[in-house]
This record gives structure tokens, sequence and C-alpha cells, in this order.
């Protein structure tokens, strides 16, 4: 399939702002092989010069389509003239310059033929636009299979009679020029996908994109006044197309609004968690030496199964933090291959020692051992990584039981940055027994009392969009820089639970989230980096589950 993306109507610098910050992340999302933007209004609202084509294409826009106003600035007629990623409307008079229709070839090399035309009806005069469509796919027909059309049109009827007319002889036909995004995208019986008019890319807070307080003016006082592109409430509107190369029929059309904001204050603030992991670890430090005083020295089993790499990295990290808090930590190491019996029955008998008041099992574990079993032989009063089913379940049932060190250290990082979190729309995206489902449990609860909603790999709707209904994004997925800019609202905050390993270039490595740090952080108000953000609290909060399963015994109270 061949993925196609249209942009509606550029309005002024504001527009462009837009294409700029959206555009790669768009790209590199959807795979698009070739990004078709309609930018007749890209110079100052009306018109198009060399400087603002210049500007959409250095964006990632390969064809730039025309319309009405595309002449309105006299310094860009020599430029439009010879502009070869240029397709103006195909209806005007032969003298006019540049080219009605053309075809330009896809990143994979699919050649695919883009037409533009005129309305006629409450537009200026041009000729019939269907005889000239006519003309323009004979053109191409030798030429490729795929066919866009844009028409620029004022009216709905004349603008679905023509996705009518090529219905199965186009690709795709998808109006432009009111600058509203309809909502009637459909693929036609014949294989063309339709859509009235696909909307605009600029200042919402606006009439039609221009600034509402001239446009208002100049409907009380019916005096002339200048317009100016509006530059609140940034959108983009876009179309994404999927074609089959080989027929030229579409698949789908999927309309798309995408909401940007510069971020005057700069870019988001960063929320380490190195210091608040370390007040945590001090304020265990000072458990412990009580417990100590009262002869109970608390001591944490580490049980790890082969020898992964990452897993030796993780526990050598957990003892370090044992040993900074003044907690006793026994690794137990079984051979890779060991059964998985034989992990429980050691599980067990650590379970029964009096002096092992907290177990970790770090997953995963080499085979044939399986971590479900195992992590059940963990008695719930030691389950200091609260993966057991009986923690599951006092933590889903609001009652207290040990919770996950990952979801823990995330609510105890938002509350030390005094991240607003009762009545707010959480998004969580990952449900693992580890991170995601935990984590929804915990912030629904009472006394964090946020909204939640969870979105995981079958979520059957477009991700990015749940996404960008947050208030605070926690992203737990797995895929490296999978959530950018455009998932996210602009000003929330986001939470990057991810850690990857990627290639750097030079044969180096660099380590990344599941979050790409660079687009994102110019769109939310706060985010946690990778490193140095969700995983510090991860390894505080297992000493603090610790440590509170030693005073449990002390005090003989319930955790
Ligand atoms: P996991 O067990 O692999 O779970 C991943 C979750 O994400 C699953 O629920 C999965 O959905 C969902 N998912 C996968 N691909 C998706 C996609 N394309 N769109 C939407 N959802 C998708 O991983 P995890 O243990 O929760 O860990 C998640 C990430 O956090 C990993 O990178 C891990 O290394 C990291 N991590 C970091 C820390 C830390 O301390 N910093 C701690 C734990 C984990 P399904 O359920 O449908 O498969």
């Amino acid at each position: 399939m061949l993925n196609l993306l249209f942009i509606a109507d550029v309005i002024g610098a504001p527009g462009r702002d837009v294409v700029r910050a959206l555009l790669p992340d768009l790209r590199r999302r959807y795979d698009v092989s070739l990004v078709v933007a309609n930018g007749e209004n890209s110079a100052g609202g009306f018109g198009l010069t060399h400087d603002s084509a210049t500007a959409l294409f250095a964006a990632g826009v390969d064809v730039l389509t025309g319309g009405n106003h595309l002449w309105d600035r006299k310094e860009g007629f020599a430029y439009l003239s010879q502009e070869p990623r240029l397709v103006r409307p195909a209806n005007l008079p032969l003298e006019t310059p540049g080219r009605g229709f053309a075809v330009f070839p896809a990143r994979d090399g699919t050649p695919v033929g883009i037409v533009n035309l005129l309305g006629r009806v409450f537009m200026k005069e041009a000729d019939c636009p269907f005889r000239a469509a006519d003309q323009a796919l004979q053109g191409l027909k030798d030429q490729c299979r795929v066919v866009l059309v844009d028409i620029h049109a004022e009216t709905t009827a004349e603008k679905i009679a023509l996705g009518w007319y090529l219905d199965g002889r186009a690709s795709a036909v998808i109006g432009t020029h009111t600058h509203v995004q309809t909502a009637d995208e459909c693929v036609l019986p014949g294989g063309t996908a339709f859509l009235s008019d696909a909307g605009m890319t600029g200042g919402f807070d606006s009439v039609i994109g221009m600034d509402r307080h001239v446009a208002l003016r100049r409907f009380l006082t019916l005096l002339p006044e200048r317009f100016t592109p509006a530059t609140g409430d940034l959108r983009m509107n876009a179309i994404l197309l999927r074609i089959d190369p080989r027929s030229g029929r579409a698949a789908s059309i999927q309309r798309l609004q995408i909401p940007w904001e510069a971020g005057p204050a700069g870019p988001a603030r960063l929320l380490a968690g190195e210091e608040p992991a370390a007040a945590v670890r001090g304020a265990v430090r000072e458990r412990v030496r009580d417990l100590r005083a009262g002869g109970i020295v608390p001591a944490l089993a580490l049980v790890s199964v082969g020898d992964d790499p990452a897993s030796a990295i993780y526990l050598k990290k957990k003892s370090a933090a044992c040993a900074e808090v003044g907690i006793d930590a026994r690794h137990v190491t079984l051979a890779a291959g060991t059964d998985t019996s034989t992990v429980v029955d050691r599980v067990r008998s650590l379970g029964a020692d009096p002096a092992i008041h907290g177990i970790l099992v770090q997953l995963p574990l080499a085979a044939p051992a399986e971590a479900a079993a195992v992590l059940e032989a963990v008695p719930p009063d030691k389950d200091v990584d609260g993966f057991h089913p009986v923690s599951a379940g006092r933590l889903a049932a609001g009652v207290p039981g040990f919770v996950p060190a990952t979801p823990r250290g995330i609510l105890e990082l938002l509350r030390y940055y005094h991240v607003p979190l009762a009545g707010r729309h959480v998004v969580v995206l990952g449900r693992s027994n580890i991170v995601g489902r935990p984590l929804a449990n915990l912030l629904s609860m009472r006394g964090v009392d946020m909204t939640v909603t969870v979105g995981h790999s079958q979520s059957g709707l477009d991700l990015a969009e749940l996404a960008r209904q947050a208030d605070l994004l926690v992203a737990a997925i797995g895929r490296a820089e999978a959530v950018t800019a455009d998932w996210v609202k602009p000003g929330a905050v986001v939470v990057d639970v991810g850690i990857h390993r990627v290639a750097a270039g030079g044969g180096k490595q660099r380590l990344t989230g599941d979050v790409e740090a660079a687009s994102v952080s110019r769109v939310a108000s706060a985010l946690t980096p990778v490193p140095g953000g969700v995983g510090p609290m991860t390894v505080a909060m297992l000493v603090a589950n610790t440590v509170r399963a030693a005073e449990r015994l002390l005090a003989r109270v319930k955790v």
C-alpha cells in the first residue's frame, strides 16, 4: 500500500510553522511516501512565493497545489512559472504559466499523478473542471495508476459531483478552499477516496484562518481592511490516503486534525528522577537505622535465573541502592536451564527464612523456568515487587499491599514535582502487569482521583488521537520513540517509562525511551528524561518496599 498525505490549505507563516513542526513525525509515523500540500495561501495568507514554497519543501512537502489565490503576490510570478514541484489549476487559459497536472515519484518510486482544478460555482471564471479533469486523466493514463485530484472549489455540490464523475478513474478527489474540514470522507464504489473539504492548516482562533477581529470589522463596517493570518489555536488538518499502487484504487481515507503549540515557555520542564529518588532513599536510610537499632537487619533476596546482560545491570543498581540505605542484598543466582520447580523450591525456602524480609525475582527468567509460577511462590508479605496476584488484587481492591516499584515511583515523582492529578485525565499506554495495569489502578484510587484511560496494542483505534486527550500521558509500550509530538496535547505532562538502547551513529549507542524527547519537549509542559527519570524512582521504591516488609515483621502490622 502507498500512504499519501494531503495537507489542507496552509495559511501564512503560522501554517508553515505547524507544517515544519509536525510533518517529520507524521511522515515517519504513517510511513508516508508522498506529501502534497495546498500552498496557495502560504504567503501571508494569500498567494505563494519563492520563500513560502521553499519553507514548505524544506519542511518535507513534496508537491504543492494551488487555487484561485495562487497569483495574489506579484513577486511570486516568475518563480511560480518555473517551479517543477507546483501544480496549478488545470482549467485555466493555455497561456497561464505552469502545469495543471504532473507526475511525481513517491519514495518507493511509484509514479503519482497530481491534478489541480478550480470550481466554477461562486468562483472567478475558469474552464469546465469536469472536462479539464478528463483531459488531465487522458494525459496521465500511460504514466501512472495513482492519481490525486485537488478540486479547489466553493460549493460542496460541485465537489461531490466531481467525486462521482471521477469515481474509478482517480485514486482520490479531495476538496480544498473553504478552510473548514468536512466529515464526509468515504471511498466511492469505484475505488476513489473522496472528501468535500480537507480544511486548513494554521490558526483556528480565527475566521477561516484570518485574524477574527479584522474579519468581524469588515463584516460590520463593509470597509476594506487588510487581513492577517491568525496565530492562536494552531492546528494541522490533513488527509491520509492508503492506495493500492497496482490498481490505483484507494483502500482508506482518514482525516487528521492535529493541534500544535509552539510552547511559549520554551522547552518542557524536565522532571528528573534522581532528586526525588535520593529523597526516598534518605528517608529509607533513617527507617533502616531504627530497624537495626531494634535488632532487625532488613534483607532482600535478589533471585535471578541465567545471565541476561540487561538484568545484570539492573541487579547491580538494586544492590547499590540496598547498600546505600543499609539493606542486606543477597544474590541467589541459578544457572540458565534450571527448571521451574527447582526455582519455585528455592523461592519457597527463602519465603520460609525469617532472616529474609523481601524477595525479588529478576525478570526475564532463562527458559525453561516459568515466571508466573515462580512469582506465585513468593509469599505475599515478602512480595516487594508487588507482582504476586494477591498484591495485584489488593491494589485493585484499594486495600493496603505492596505496589509495584515503577508505578509507585511514577506517582511519587509526580507528587514531588506537584503535578496536579485529581480530576485530570491520564492516558496510560501499555497494560503490562509490571507498569500499565498497576499504574492505572494506582492513579484511579481514592486520594489520587485521576480519570484513567488505558491504551494497548489491541486498542483498535488511533492511539495518537487517544493520547492527545491526556492531561498526563504515560508511555509504557516498549517501542523506542514511538510517541511523538503529535501524540501530545499542548501543555500536557508526559512520563516516559520505556528504556531502549539504539544506534547513535559511528557504531555508538545511546539510551532513549518510548517518547521522542526532542519533538515532545516542544509541546509538553513537562517530561521525564531517559535516562534519569522513572528509572531511579523504580530502584528507590524497591528499597522503600523492602524496609516496609521488614517493619511489618517488627510491628506485626499488615503491609
Ligand atoms: P511489556 O510487558 O512488553 O508491555 C508493553 C505494553 O505495551 C503491552 O500492554 C502492549 O500491549 C503495549 N504495546 C506494545 N506495542 C504497542 C503499540 N504499538 N501500541 C500500543 N500499545 C503497545 O512492557 P513493560 O514491562 O510494561 O515495559 C514497557 C517499557 O518500559 C519497556 O521499554 C521497559 O523496558 C520499560 N520499563 C522501564 C522501567 C523503569 O524503571 N524505567 C520499569 C519497567 C519497564 P498488549 O498488552 O496488547 O501486548
